[in-house]
């Protein structure tokens, strides 16, 4: 522990520099208030005496200058007052300044070392709250991120989507340009887990996760687990031709990655099927989003039902089905 006397009385500052040194504290002293700031941020002291009345800038203001320079730091050091002053407007003024405790000289060694162990107690006190804090911090961040991830392919989760979705829906809605969204879903699925078992299933819906990530092109961009063995793909700013390129290429890519499906009528491989929608938002009418969505689902039906394996695309205006509201722009 360091400790920093500040303090003009050469006589004074002696005795007491010895007291701490027996202590065991490496001792710092600074003769004026000026020296006492700049060993202050150099040297960086556990704890403070402080002297009131010395040349120059005084033992107030010292304190003063100390609590501003650690407030922009979100530090604390201890400041004890060592003065010759038994006024006690002078401890009112003292405290006020940002000091933690006050002695009046002369001081006795035991009085002086009491005092500097419980100082040293509520520094140590705070020190820990400090850690304990930080790590609090930590694990919040960390809940934070977890939240918004899947827990089995570690892309993001329905919530994400959600959220994800209405963000560029409003966005989308302001700027006037057109939102795309995808709902892929693995064809055949249970015959895969029923064949292979649930967890080569977990590690095939996870390989198909990261390919259909890969495959997206801009930075917002989103792939989400929907649920189960579906997976949505949020594109902002992106027309129903591009939205359209983005699933072929996500479908054959699940194609290339060429994962034994022997139980698949549709090929030997695993294969998804593709829904595709888009829309210009109308502004003020998020009640439009589950339209989007299910016009999304129901082209994925459509993929479904034509042989799997390919992508289909909603076609027309997406009906939005609001009160006042005659629906979403065709794009
Ligand atoms: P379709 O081509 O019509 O989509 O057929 P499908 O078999 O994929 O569709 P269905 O909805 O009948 O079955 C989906 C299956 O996905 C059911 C379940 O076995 C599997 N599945 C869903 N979630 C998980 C998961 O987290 N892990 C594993 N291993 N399998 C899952
Ligand atoms: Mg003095
Ligand atoms: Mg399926
Ligand atoms: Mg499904």
């Amino acid at each position: 522990m360091k400790v920093l006397i500040v303090e003009d009385t050469i006589t004074s500052a002696t005795v007491v520099c010895r007291w701490l040194t027996n202590m065991g504290l490496s001792v710092l002293h600074a003769k004026t208030g000026e020296e006492g700031l700049e060993m202050f941020v150099q040297d960086r002291p556990d704890l403070v005496l402080l002297d009131i009345i010395m040349p120059g800038i005084d033992g107030f203001e010292v304190a003063r200058c100390i609590r501003r320079y650690e407030k922009q730091r979100d530090g604390w050091t201890p400041i004890i007052f060592l003065t010759a002053r038994g006024d006690e407007n002078d401890l009112q003024y003292a405290i006020d300044a940002g000091g933690d405790d006050y002695l009046i000289k002369p001081v006795s060694e035991i009085v002086l070392k009491a005092k500097i162990s419980a100082m040293r107690r509520v520094a140590q006190m705070r020190d820990s709250l400090r850690k304990a804090q930080d790590k609090l911090k930590k694990a919040n961040e960390q809940l934070q991120r977890l939240s918004a991830l899947d827990s089995l392919t570690g892309i993001a989760n329905r919530r994400q989507f959600d959220a994800s979705l209405l963000r560029e829906w409003r966005r989308c809605s302001r700027s006037g340009k057109p939102l795309s969204l995808l709902v892929v879903d693995v064809d055949l699925f249970k015959l895969f887990n029923d064949h292979y078992g649930h967890q080569m299933g977990d590690e095939c819906l996870k390989v198909v996760s990261h390919t259909l990530q890969e495959r997206t092109r801009r930075q917002g961009d989103l792939v989400a687990r929907y649920g189960g063995e579906e997976f949505t793909v949020v594109l902002p700013e992106t027309n129903p031709e591009g939205a359209l390129a983005v699933a072929e290429d996500m479908r054959a890519g699940i194609a290339a990655l060429r994962i034994g499906h022997a139980w698949s009528t549709v090929a030997p491989i695993v294969t998804v099927s593709i829904g595709v929608a888009s829309i210009i938002p109308p502004r003020d009418c998020e009640e439009g989003i589950p339209a989007l969505v299910k016009a999304a689902d129901n082209a994925l039906y459509s993929a479904k039902e034509s042989g799997r394996n390919q992508v289909k695309q909603a076609r027309g205006v997406i009906r939005v089905v609001a009160p006042g509201v005659g629906g979403g722009r065709p794009v």
